[in-house]
This record gives structure tokens, C-alpha cells and sequence, in this order.
């Protein structure tokens, strides 16, 4: 979709709003800040799906208020796990070296944010992009393939790298000063990292990282997904057990995960969906499972995949399930699962 209406909007009256989208890295809360800093009211939106940010859903308001405190940012975080698996699905511009759709990905976020500009009354869009500074999404002809085909056009302001580009409208109406902008170009970090210490921000996440896409292993999984599911039973939800400790797709279609660590039990158990059960052997030290049942018949299958993790367990053993992992009311004696089994099914 194109929006020609930007090109000849006369200027709205009103406090000057803007979105930003801010994925949490240096440059998105620069190129925020320094906007913010002339004046604009920013709402900075923190998008997240299950291969950035996943984490961070149900704890959104700890997410805003850390982006508040540490930075003074107005952020928002959204949820777009639902869309962005068509976006994953066959992207117009390919994917980066591993699974990663960079340039689709950049002209999907800028579209929602752009729906949620209209929405607030919002006037432009940020993002903190820096000319040369991506070999795939951060080229001039992709930034302009992000500005034409999100229908932003120019009313996307790149702060960091503006001056190196042709005015837009937030610098022609005057509604930000292009001369306290930036001519940002390259993979060096320094000018950043100057800018950050006028701004007096010390603390901030390192430039790598934040997106499994780009993980080689996670990545796999992702692809292998894509390739094996077909497009009606894919689900962002299934993906985040995916993405989440030891993943396991068994014969009849359920997903089991495991966590390998606390930590993955953790994040194991904050993933329940209604009707997922959570297993757990009885009496011994283990993985923590939590499968999605396609067919009941994958059950004690998920429980020999458990078993399989658990040292002291006998090669039959009793695992508890249930709605939580604090209330296994079931039981289900279970085989352990052999090698051939494990490996056909690792997912
Ligand atoms: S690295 Fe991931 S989040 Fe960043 S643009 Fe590429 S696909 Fe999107």
C-alpha cells in the first residue's frame, strides 16, 4: 500500500507527536532521544514476536517502565507474533545469511507503526537506522525499499544518518531541525557512542544479538518449522516452545519442550497455553516438560522423551502431569524413550 496523502498533507495542528521504533539497541534509543530532545512527543514502540523480545511478553509494564527510568522514553510494547509468521513465511527480499528476512521484517514494523501513527494522531515515524551500517537492511536502495514499500515515504526520519538523505517531511515543516540531526554513515560504533555520552545515557545493550533469526542453530529450527508445518497449523505459539529449552515434535504432532537448565524451566513455564500439561518425574531430579497434546496417544511418549533426561530415573518410571508445575495431580508410568526414538523426534 502507498500513501501519496504524504506528500501533500498540509501540516496538522497541535503539539508535534511522532512514533519511533525502538528495538532496544543504541542506535533506536539515540535516534529517539534525539528527536524527543527538539520537542517532539515521542511514543517509542518496543514491537516484540517469539524471535525478539519474546521474553518480555507478560511483563510489559517492567518492560516501559525500565525504557522510562533508564532512558526517559515514552516506550510501548506490542506484540506482532501473530502477523509476523506470514512476514517470516516468504519474504519478497529473501532471507540474511541465516533465517532472518531483514528488509520485510524492517517494512512490516514500520507499517505497524505507522497504523499506530494514525492512531495516537502522530505526525512521523523514527527508527534509528544508520546508512552502511547492516550489509542487508541498512543499504540506501533497502531503506528506500523500507520508506516506498511500508508507504511511509517521507515521513520516515532516520536521525542518526538524516543529513546524508534527502529531506523529509518532519524537516520540511520544520517540526524537527535537520541541523541537529546526524550524517551518521558506517559500521563504526564511535560517533554512537559519543553521541550516547553527550545524551548521558552510560548503559546500554550491545549492538550484536536480540534476534534468534540471526542464530544459526535457532534459526534452523525456525526454517525447519517453516518447511515441515504446513502454513494452516502454524502457530507463533508453537514457535515459542521452538525456541525454548529442548524441542521435540512427536508422532502424532504434539510438541514437547524441555528446559536444560533452571532457567529454561523457567521460561518453560511461563509458556503454557490452555490445555498444555506440564510434566515432571516423580521423586527424581529432572528436565521440567511442557508438551501440547495433538493426540492423547503422544502422552506417555512425551513422559519416555522426559525420562530420557533424567539420570536416576529407572528405564520405567512414574512422571507427574498437570496444569502447572507445582500441581501434577496425574500420573503416567512411562518407558524410557531409546536413542532412535529421541533423535527421530528432536525437533
Ligand atoms: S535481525 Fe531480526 S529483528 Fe532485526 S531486522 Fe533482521 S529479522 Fe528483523
Amino acid at each position: 500500500m502507498t500513501d501519496e496523502r504524504n506528500e501533500t498533507s498540509p501540516a496538522p495542528e497541535g503539539p508535534v507527536r511522532a512514533v519511533s521504533l525502538l528495538s532496544g539497541g543504541l542506535d533506536s534509543i539515540l535516534a529517539t532521544r534525539v528527536v524527543q530532545d527538539q520537542g517532539v512527543e515521542v511514543l517509542a514502540l518496543h514491537f516484540i514476536t517469539p524471535f525478539f523480545g519474546g521474553h518480555k511478553r507478560g511483563r510489559e509494564a517492567e518492560v516501559e517502565a525500565f525504557f522510562r527510568e533508564k532512558y526517559g522514553l515514552n516506550a510501548r510494547v506490542v506484540d506482532v507474533s501473530d502477523e509476523y509468521m506470514d512476514v517470516l513465511a516468504n519474504p519478497r527480499y529473501g532471507y540474511g545469511k541465516n533465517f532472518n528476512p531483514c528488509i520485510d521484517c524492517k517494512i512490516f514494523l514500520v507499517r505497524k507503526a505507522l497504523e499506530i501513527m494514525r492512531q495516537e494522531g502522530a505526525r512521523f515515524l523514527i527508527t534509528g537506522e544508520v546508512l552502511g551500517q547492516r550489509p542487508m537492511s541498512q543499504r540506501r536502495d533497502a531503506m528506500n525499499a523500507v520508506a516506498r514499500q511500508s508507504g511511509a515515504r517521507d515521513i520516515i526520519l532516520r536521525p542518526l544518518s538524516a543529513q546524508l538523505m534527502p529531506i523529509t517531511a518532519p524537516e520540511r515543516h520544520g517540526w524537527v531541525d535537520r541541523k541537529r540531526l546526524f550524517g551518521f554513515r558506517g559500521r563504526s560504533r564511535k560517533p554512537q557512542m559519543e553521541l550516547a555520552e553527550r545524551l548521558g545515557i552510560t548503559e546500554y545493550p550491545s549492538p550484536a544479538g536480540g534476534c534468534y533469526l540471526t542464530d544459526p542453530t535457532l534459526a534452523n529450527r525456525v526454517r525447519r518449522y517453516f518447511e515441515e508445518v504446513p502454513a494452516d497449523e502454524r502457530s507463533s505459539e508453537d514457535v515459542r516452545l521452538l525456541l525454548a529449552g529442548r524441542p521435540f515434535r512427536l508422532p502424532g504432532g504434539s510438541w514437547l519442550t524441555l528446559g536444560r537448565n533452571q532457567g529454561e524451566n523457567r521460561a518453560v513455564a511461563g509458556m503454557a497455553r490452555p490445555g498444555d500439561r506440564f510434566l515432571k518425574a516423580r521423586e527424581v531430579p529432572g528436565p521440567l516438560g511442557l508438551v501440547r497434546l495433538r493426540t492423547p496417544d503422544d502422552l506417555p511418549l512425551a513422559a519416555g522423551v522426559l525420562l530420557r533426561y533424567c539420570p536416576k530415573a529407572g528405564p520405567e518410571h512414574e512422571v507427574g502431569v498437570g496444569p502447572a508445575p507445582d500441581d501434577l495431580p496425574e500420573s503416567v508410568r512411562a518407558a524410557r524413550a531409546a536413542e532412535e526414538q529421541i533423535e527421530a523426534w528432536r525437533f
